[in-house]
C-alpha cells in the first residue's frame, strides 16, 4: 500500500472483506478488473470469522453431545466428556483454514489493510496503523457488513452481558444462560449452549421464536426446546441484570431467569455511519441500510452496495449472490439480483424455507393450495432417528406453479437447495413430484408433497 496524499488509480475498489465483498472483489478480478479490497478487520468477516462458521462448528458439537446421549436407544453407549477449551480450538481450525481459502480466492486482487473513508465520490482515504492511504477508483463496491443492535439497559462488558461474538468466544460452558432475543442467533446459539449442558432461557418480545418463519416451522423448534428443557419466554422484554439473574418484564409480571451470562441477540444494523458516506453523496435510510437498484447500483452511480447494508435479509448466501452481480454489472455484462433466497435456521430440527408462505401467497391474492409430507413416515429419517419435522409446499392452484417450500426437518438446510432451484425456476408441482427421488433419502418428503397438492387438487372441493 502506497501511504501519502496522491491517489493511487485503481479500476474497483471493494470496501469490506466479508463473503459480499471478497465474492465481488474476486468475481471483478477474475473479469480482468484491477481490484483493491480494503478491509479494516480480518479477511471473511463476520460470516467467516464470528458469525455463520463459528456458530455451526458449536451447533455441530453440541448435536454430537445429543447424538451420543441418544445412541444408548440403539445399542451404543457412550457419556460424553465435553472439553470445552478443545471443542473451542477446533472451531477456531476451521476458521483459520477457511480463511486461507479466502486468501487463496482473492489471489488476483491486492489487499489493502485499513478502514476506508470516503473524501469524495471518486476517493477514499484508508487509515490503518502505517497511516494513510489515498485511492482514486472508477467504481466502488460498498460492502462493510453490520453489528449486533446493543440495548441502552443491558450493555455488553463481555464478561457477563455478551454480543454473539462473546457467546461463540466462551471458555466455559455457563451452568445458565439467559438470551435475549429469539431470532436466528438466539435459537441456535441457546439450543446448542442448552445441548452442552447449560439452562437456557430465551426472552422474546414477540409472541413466537424465529419470527421469519412459518408458524407450522417454528412450532417444530417449540416443541424441541420444551424437551431440551430450554424455558421460552414470548412477549417478554429483558429489563436488567442484577445479582439474582436477568430481570425480565411481561404484561403479567416482572421476575428473574437465571443468567450466569447473558447473550444479547435483537437484530443488526448496517455499518453506514461511519464511512464519512455525504462525502460521497450518499445518504442511509432510517434503518441505515443504502437504497440499490436491481444492478445493486446506489444513488450514487459508480458506487454499488451490496450484504448486510442493502435491505432485505441480512445473509451471507445474499451478500455473495449481490458481490457476484455488481462485479459483473461494472465489468460490462448484463447481470441482475432478483433472485429467491432462501432462508436457514440451524435450530433442532433446521428450518429452511424460500419463497412465500402460505399467509403471503394468501395475501399476494393466489388461490393457494398447500401439500404436506412429514418426516415420520420417511424411511432415511427414521434410520437417522430423525423422525421430527415436516416439508409445506405452497402452489398456485390455478398454475400449478410452486411458490414457496417451507421445512423443518433433519438436513432442511441442505435440502433447500432442490427447493430453491424449483422455486427459482417457477417448476410445478408435476415436476417436483415426477422427479425420481432417490430412496431412501430425505428428499423423498419434498417429492410427496407435491404429490399432496396435485392430490388435494384433483379432489372436487379443495
Ligand atoms: P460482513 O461479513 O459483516 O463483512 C464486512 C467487513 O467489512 C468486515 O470484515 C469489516 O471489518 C469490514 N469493514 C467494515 N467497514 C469497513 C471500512 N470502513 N473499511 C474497511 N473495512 C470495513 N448468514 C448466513 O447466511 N448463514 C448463517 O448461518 C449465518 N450465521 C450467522 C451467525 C452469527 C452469529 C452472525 C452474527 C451472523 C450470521 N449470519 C449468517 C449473517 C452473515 O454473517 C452476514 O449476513 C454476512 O457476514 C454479511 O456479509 P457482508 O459481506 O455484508 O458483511
Ligand atoms: P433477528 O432479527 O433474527 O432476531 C432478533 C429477535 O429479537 C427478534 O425475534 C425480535 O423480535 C427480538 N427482539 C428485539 N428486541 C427485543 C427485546 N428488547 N427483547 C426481547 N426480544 C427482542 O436477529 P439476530 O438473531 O440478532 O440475528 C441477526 C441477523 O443475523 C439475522 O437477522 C440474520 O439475518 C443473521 N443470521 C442468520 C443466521 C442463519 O442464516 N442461519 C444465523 C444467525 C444470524
Amino acid at each position: 500500500m502506497v501511504v501519502g496524499e496522491v491517489a493511487r488509480p485503481v479500476q474497483t475498489l471493494v470496501i469490506g472483506g466479508g463473503p459480499g465483498g471478497y465474492t465481488a472483489a474476486a468475481r471483478a478480478a477474475e473479469l480482468g478488473q484491477e481490484v483493491v479490497l480494503v478491509e479494516a478487520g480480518a479477511l471473511g468477516g463476520v460470516c467467516l470469522n464470528v458469525g455463520c462458521i463459528p456458530s455451526k462448528a458449536l451447533i455441530t458439537a453440541a448435536r454430537d453431545v445429543e447424538r451420543m446421549t441418544a445412541a444408548s436407544q440403539w445399542g451404543i453407549s457412550a457419556q460424553p466428556v465435553v472439553d470445552f477449551a478443545v471443542t473451542q480450538a477446533w472451531k477456531q481450525g476451521i476458521v483459520d483454514d477457511l480463511t486461507g481459502g479466502v486468501r487463496r480466492l482473492l489471489s488476483g486482487v491486492e489487499i489493502a489493510t485499513g478502514f476506508a473513508r470516503f473524501l469524495d465520490p471518486q476517493r477514499v482515504a484508508v487509515e490503518s496503523d502505517e497511516g494513510v492511504a489515498h485511492f482514486r477508483f472508477d467504481s466502488a463496491i460498498l460492502a462493510p457488513g453490520s453489528r449486533p443492535v446493543t440495548l441502552p439497559d443491558l450493555p455488553i462488558d463481555g464478561q457477563r452481558v455478551l454480543d454473539s461474538t462473546g457467546a461463540l468466544a466462551l471458555t466455559a460452558v455457563p451452568a445458565s444462560l439467559a438470551v435475549v432475543g429469539g431470532g436466528y442467533i438466539g435459537v441456535e446459539l441457546g439450543i446448542a449452549y442448552a445441548k452442552l449442558g447449560a439452562r437456557v432461557t430465551i426472552v422474546e418480545a414477540l409472541d413466537r421464536l424465529l419470527p421469519g418463519f412459518d408458524p407450522d416451522l417454528v412450532r417444530e423448534v417449540e416443541r424441541s426446546a420444551e424437551r431440551l428443557g430450554i424455558a421460552v419466554r414470548t412477549r417478554t422484554q429483558a429489563v436488567k441484570v442484577d445479582d439474582d439473574g436477568l430481570v425480565v418484564q411481561s404484561e403479567q409480571a416482572t421476575g428473574h431467569v437465571p443468567a450466569e451470562r447473558v447473550l444479547v441477540a435483537v437484530g443488526r444494523r448496517p455499518n453506514t455511519d461511519d464511512l464519512q458516506l455525504e462525502q460521497a453523496g450518499l445518504t442511509p435510510t432510517a434503518t441505515g441500510h443504502l437504497e440499490v437498484d436491481e444492478q445493486r447500483r446506489t444513488a450514487v452511480p459508480h458506487l454499488y452496495a451490496i450484504g448486510d447494508i442493502t435491505p432485505g435479509p441480512a445473509l451471507a448466501h445474499k451478500a455473495m449472490a449481490e458481490g457476484r452481480v455488481a462485479a459483473e454489472v461494472i465489468a460490462g455484462r448484463p447481470a441482475a439480483f432478483d433472485q429467491v433466497v432462501p432462508l436457514i435456521a440451524f435450530a433442532d430440527p433446521e428450518l429452511a424455507s424460500v419463497g412465500l408462505t402460505e399467509a403471503e401467497a394468501r395475501e399476494e391474492g393466489y388461490e393457494v393450495v398447500v401439500g404436506r409430507a412429514s418426516f415420520r413416515a420417511n424411511g432415511r429419517a427414521a434410520t437417522l432417528n430423525e423422525r421430527r419435522g415436516l416439508v409445506k409446499l405452497v402452489a398456485d392452484a390455478d398454475t400449478q406453479t410452486i411458490l414457496g417450500l417451507h421445512l423443518a426437518g433433519p438436513d432442511a438446510s441442505d435440502l433447500i437447495g432442490e427447493a430453491t432451484l424449483a422455486v427459482e425456476t417457477a417448476a410445478r408441482l408435476d415436476d417436483l413430484a415426477a422427479t425420481v427421488h432417490p430412496h431412501p433419502t430425505l428428499s423423498e418428503p419434498l417429492a410427496d408433497a407435491a404429490t399432496a397438492a396435485l392430490t388435494r387438487l384433483e379432489r372436487p372441493a379443495r
